[in-house]
């Protein structure tokens, strides 16, 4: 068997990865540089689900699948559901959409994730082509905004060394302590600073204007918007200093920079409006369509590649999905009792469902509660062909090994697409027809053919090739006594998989001490957690990591503005002793 796949998990990096003397390493070639991550290094220890169940009594896959079989025939088929996430990132997993649209079930849009960026990414230019890893290399300044790489992309690392780092976050992490200016900018706070960055940028005169009136020539009306801010009350309210912002842009003044976002940023109501003000400084700088410029935030996996499945269905959210208004949802690859706004919500709608499909790798709070749990297969042991949402790789995810547990995505579509009468190609057929937008560069790696290293050379993807900046913007801090809750990546744990975090993380200044009790509450609910000091945070801040059991009992399920995304950090939060 071929020995080369490739890292399913929800990550910007894709890792390429080569199956040696029984052990999972990185390849040498492209963006992986030879290491993965803890998560992958750690893969095979996390039990999976190796038997079918129904009624919590195990079952032999055939059974599980003719139940399967009649469930879907007992109900109506705009009675189904077919809810599905990324806890399995690859083009294949598709296939199972392909059979429920075509069933006439209803699938799922909407975001746990990036959306809301993705929204105002696209509102500006047109179009949310990505700026890849291979440029960020050749870039001598790098920001990270909300970013924390060593956590959410490792593979960045290797290619920054020697640059100026500027960090912009309200936690300290560890690329905040080796930058060369570290911003500790209040929750809530980017899309000020971002405005006002690109407010004296052009007060310095130092606006790329020649690209502006090319391609942005509405920068004037742009600056007049960024001119209703209050300089010294907002920069106040947002912890920076006039000093900083000095600082920042005599650090970037005619270099090669490369503005490096997360997702935290725009995890609020408004958050499309936060990426769009940091691309529209991006464009002030002139940063879009040159070597080692640009703005990098989660591009279009399927940029490119067109979906050789049948996906075209009625789709509800997954954001505030009401599950009560079924008779038979199918889970796949997601813990919507974990990972959903809402948990309280969530419970009592789920548990109005007759019957709950559970098609994964792993127990979690969302197979505990089905009544017929489908073992899938591992990457390790399954054909698949993956791309990146941060670099153009296009990389062959090979089987390694065979193994008697699970059933992969194909076969099970396979089967219902033979029970159902609904065609379907060979399995081979589409793996060959994703494989075929791969083109071999230069260096031997495989890209996806049509993807630009650098985005946006001759304008944007608008109808008249201009960046379209923000027009009005809802300018307000809320400043109360509550607490900013910040929800991000935990480095043991990607979501609900793997090791998951119990605490909550707050500073020693509000007075509570390690290990104790507390309760944390909000309008959404509340929920007891074991107290760790963290003094690399704001005093006004209380993280819990995305993953944490009962987090979700603190967020409410409401979308951001644009992008049907959910926007976990816009409820606050209090603190109290248990
Ligand atoms: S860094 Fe990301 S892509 Fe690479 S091994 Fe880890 S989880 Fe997988």
């Amino acid at each position: 068997m071929p020995n080369i796949t490739a890292c399913p998990l929800d990550c910007y990096d894709a890792c390429s990865i080569v199956y040696e003397d029984g052990k999972l390493k990185g390849s040498k070639v492209g963006d992986t540089r030879g290491f993965l991550c803890p998560h992958m290094n750690n893969y095979t220890d996390y039990e999976t689900i190796k038997t079918p169940r129904y009624k919590g009594v195990e079952i032999g896959m055939d059974e599980a699948l003719s139940h399967l079989s009649e469930i879907l025939k007992e109900s109506e088929k705009d009675k189904i559901l077919h809810y599905k996430s990324h806890g399995n990132f690859a083009l294949m997993q598709e296939v199972t959409e392909h059979f429920f649209a075509s069933y006439g079930a209803t699938l799922t849009d909407g975001t746990l994730c990036d959306g809301a960026g993705e929204a105002g990414i696209i509102e500006g230019r047109g179009s949310n082509k990505n700026m890849p890893l291979s440029e960020i290399a050749k870039s001598e300044v790098v920001i990270f905004w909300g970013r924390n790489p060593h956590t959410t992309s490792s593979h960045i690392l290797p290619l920054i060394k020697g640059k100026t780092i500027i960090v912009i976050d309200p936690h300290e992490t560890k690329i905040a302590k080796m930058a060369d200016l570290y911003l500790q900018i209040k929750p809530r706070g980017d899309i000020y600073l971002a405005m006002l960055l690109s407010r004296f940028l052009h007060i310095e005169g130092n606006c790329d204007e020649e690209y502006l009136d090319k391609y942005a020539s509405e920068y004037e009306d742009y600056y007049e918007l960024t001119q209703s801010i209050r300089i010294k009350a907002i920069l106040d309210d947002i912890d920076i200093s006039l000093g900083q912002i000095g600082d920042f842009l005599s650090l970037i003044k005619d270099k090669k920079v490369a503005i490096v976002c997360g997702v935290g940023i725009q995890k609020y109501r408004d958050g499309a409006d936060v990426i769009r003000a940091i691309d529209a400084f991006g464009v002030m700088l002139g940063l879009f369509g040159k070597d080692g410029c640009g703005v990098a935030y989660l591009g279009n996996s399927k940029e490119h590649i067109t979906s050789p499945f049948h996906t075209k269905a009625k789709r509800v959210s997954k954001v505030d999905t009401k599950f009560e208004n079924y008779k038979t949802v199918f889970i796949q690859g997601a813990n919507p009792l974990s990972q959903m706004p809402d948990t309280l919500r969530v419970k009592e709608s789920i548990s109005k469902v007759e019957n709950i499909v559970y098609f994964g790798l792993y127990e979690n709070e969302t197979s505990q509660v089905a009544d017929l749990i489908i073992p899938a297969k591992s990457f390790l042991y399954k054909d698949d062909v993956r791309t990146s949402y941060s670099h153009n790789a296009m990389m062959f995810m090979n089987k390694i090994a065979d193994t008697p547990y699970g059933i992969s995505e194909y076969d099970l579509s396979s089967y219902l697409c033979k029970e159902f009468d609904i065609a379907l190609e060979t399995e081979g057929f589409y793996l060959k027809y994703f494989k075929n937008f791969a083109v071999v560069m230069m260096d031997g790696v495989l890209h996806v053919e049509g993807r630009e290293d650098v985005v946006y050379k001759d304008g944007f993807d608008t109808d008249d090739d201009e960046f379209l900046f923000l027009d009005e913007v809802d300018l307000k801090m809320i400043n109360n006594d509550k607490l900013n809750l910040l929800t991000s990546k935990s480095p043991k744990s990607l979501n609900s998989q793997f090791s998951r975090d119990k605490h909550v993380y707050i500073h020693s200044a509000l007075g509570f001490v390690e290990d104790e009790l507390v309760t944390i509450s909000s309008d959404a609910g509340s929920v007891e957690f074991k107290v760790k000091l963290d003094n690399n945070l704001r005093k006004d801040c209380v993280l819990i990591y995305s993953g944490t059991k009962g987090l979700n009992n603190l967020t409410s399920s409401q979308h951001s503005y644009e992008g049907k995304c959910a926007i976990y950090q816009e409820n606050r939060v209090e603190i109290a002793r248990s």
